[in-house]
């Protein structure tokens, strides 16, 4: 496929035009006119370019990619090893950002529900099916241990919990990534449950203010599955080569 024609199809079937975001969205680096080959990850990191190199990839489609707001812009040190690398072996590279954490199905967000077997039943703003963050519902009211047992099983990683909410749980905020700072949007939403990826010191105050349960499961560990649910969409819709690569990552 044409790698203009391969962004076209993203920014569509992703909204991206339509989301407000902290980075472009779409080709970042332009490598090879035709795509055949894709390398799905979470960040664009050297060690995901190397994979990519060594896979023969013509495009590696990633969650975190390059250009973010405030960062330095020059072109030097760790960044020019990155680019320098992507751009001798012709690899396309495409981010989605926040309409990749969107997305109905295939976004990070809809992805860790699905994994937690939870139903979402709104957006973390109400009625907004772009919004950054959904409300969900577990199958049976559960306490907040098993809960954050359930994420760690699922995760396979050890999650945080600070029980500071209701003796069971059945609404549940959840917000993939570094999103610890919507813990009081959750809770307008009358959530028993707060999950994300990352923590923060003041979080841990604002759950026990609040009274709400707060599970921080990990940057990366929350964030894995809507790049390969994407790749695997694109293997089905296309007929892509795609192949998910998960640099592990403790953050
Ligand atoms: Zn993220």
């Amino acid at each position: 496929m044409n790698n203009y024609k391969l962004e076209t199809y993203l920014n569509t079937l992703l909204s991206a035009k339509k989301i407000k975001d902290y980075c472009p969205n779409g080709l970042q680096i332009e490598g090879k006119t035709e795509v055949k080959k894709i390398i799905t990850g979470v960040t664009a990191s050297m060690e995901l370019i190397e994979k990519a190199i060594d896979y023969k990839a013509d495009a590696l489609l990633v969650h975190h990619g390059y250009f973010w707001k405030g960062e330095n812009e020059k072109v030097i040190g760790m960044k020019r090893n990155r680019f320098k690398a992507l751009l001798s072996h012709d690899i396309n590279l495409y981010a989605y950002h926040l309409p990749l954490d969107v997305h109905p199905t295939l976004g990070n967000n809809a992805q860790l529900a699905q994994l937690l077997n939870l139903d979402i039943i709104d957006g973390l703003s109400a009625g907004d099916p772009l919004s950054i963050g959904n409300i969900a519902t577990t199958k049976a009211p559960i306490s907040a241990a098993d809960f954050a047992k359930l994420v760690s099983d699922k995760l396979n990683r050890q999650v945080l919990l600070e029980a500071a909410g209701p003796e069971y749980v059945n609404r549940i905020g959840l917000c993939t990534g570094g999103a610890q700072d919507y813990i009081e949007q959750a809770h307008a939403r009358d959530a028993d449950l707060y999950i994300t990826g990352e923590v923060s010191e003041r979080t841990i105050h604002s759950a026990r203010e609040l009274g709400i349960h707060f599970i921080s499961a990990g940057h990366h560990a929350t964030e894995r599955y809507g790049a390969k649910a994407l790749g695997e969409y694109l293997i089905t819709e296309l007929g892509l080569d795609v192949t998910f690569v998960d640099i592990d990552n403790p953050a």
